[in-house]
């Protein structure tokens, strides 16, 4: 069985983008009343009192939009200050990045994620539904003030949507030719706009890979992270290029990682809601946390039988009714 070492936390389900594949602009979503939300004084006694003693020692920050959530730098601070933390990561759609990144930093924050799905602000501006407003700069000064301030490895997620900015595979993976940075390609999943999904449909990543390989070259890189991203490099490049496979490949049987939502559930699987435990309710009806740690391991040891339901022979299948911002991407 693997080790379940790896806690996704979301902080908000709310997001100033509305990426089309995500939140597309017009879906009613039912936000989380500010009530509802997991305090950052319930989140740190959650940490210490029942995710870290059950094995929990890596954390990736994520929403909706992570930072929005008034004082995420303090939380930062605190996550980092505990001595069983071996990681803590961040996702964010870097709008509002250029003015935290140094905080983030000092506060012990090294690693991030940025969504990138285009080099063009029209296309970008298109994608995230904020028309007329280009927002694309104000991203990549975010990108470039994480760089200068030390983020490393800074990687960027690309989600690959056919017709939409899928002939720009060969310049996104051209940015790892100077940079050092990870440019990660994700497989469209049928979860968010399942509209757009039958529309535009997905593309397996071994046909991105193909056309990398016949433009420069495609080596297997010797890079171990935390999640199911297969890496590989130019060769002679500086930066990697990973391939998130959830769609062409089942990668169930080497998940490490379970879910916290911006109002307390923990749940096993991305796409399954088998088991899901709400842990901000048991905290707030005075539930112990011993009784919380015996909880959190039984699910645990549930995990491997947790796995995508809509899987059907081997590809996954059906619409999801949720968005990746309300489970935490
Ligand atoms: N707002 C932050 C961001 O965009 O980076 C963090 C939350 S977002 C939900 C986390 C990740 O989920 C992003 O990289 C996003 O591209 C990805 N995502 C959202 N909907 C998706 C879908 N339908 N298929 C694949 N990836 C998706
Ligand atoms: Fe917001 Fe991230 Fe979803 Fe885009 S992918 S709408 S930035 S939560």
């Amino acid at each position: 069985m693997n080790t379940i070492d790896y806690l996704r936390i979301s902080l908000i389900d709310r997001c100033n983008f509305r990426c089309n594949y995500c939140m597309p602009e017009g879906t009613e979503l039912d936000y989380i009343l500010h009530q509802d939300l997991l305090t950052f004084e319930e989140l740190m006694i959650l940490l210490k009192q029942v995710l870290i003693p059950v094995g929990f020692t890596r954390f990736r920050l994520t929403g909706g939009e992570p930072l929005l959530r008034p004082g995420i730098v303090d939380l930062v601070r605190g996550i980092t200050a505990l001595p069983e933390t071996q990681d803590l990561a961040l996702t964010t759609n870097a709008f509002l990045l250029a003015n935290l990144a140094e905080d983030l930093y000092a506060a012990g924050l090294r690693r991030i994620n940025i969504s990138l799905d285009s080099l063009h602000p029209g296309t970008f501006n298109q994608i995230i539904g904020n028309r007329g407003r280009d927002r694309w700069q104000q991203v990549w000064g975010g990108i470039q003030v994480a760089h200068a301030v030390g983020f490393d490895p800074l990687k960027l997620n690309v989600v690959v949507i056919p017709g939409v900015n899928d002939h720009e595979i060969l310049d996104l993976a051209a940015l790892t030719l100077e940079r050092c940075w990870h440019i990660r390609f994700i497989e469209f999943m049928p979860i968010g706009n399942g509209e757009l999904f039958d529309h535009q449909g997905w593309i397996p990543s071994e046909e991105l890979r193909e056309k990398i390989r016949a433009r420069w070259g495609l080596i297997e890189a010797n890079v171990k992270g935390n999640g199911p991203a297969d890496v590989f490099q130019i060769p002679g490049a500086q930066g990697t290029l990973g391939f998130i496979s959830q769609m062409s490949e089942c990668f169930c049987d080497r998940c490490n990682r379970m879910r916290l939502s911006a109002d307390g559930w923990l749940r096993p699987c991305l796409l399954n809601e088998e088991g899901q435990i709400n842990l901000k309710m048991a905290l707030r009806q005075g539930v112990p946390t011993e009784m919380l740690r015996h909880w959190v391991q039984d699910l645990i040891n549930l995990k491997p039988e947790i796995n995508f339901k809509q899987r059907e022979s081997g590809t996954l299948t059906g619409k999801y009714g949720r968005t990746m911002s309300q489970i935490g991407g």
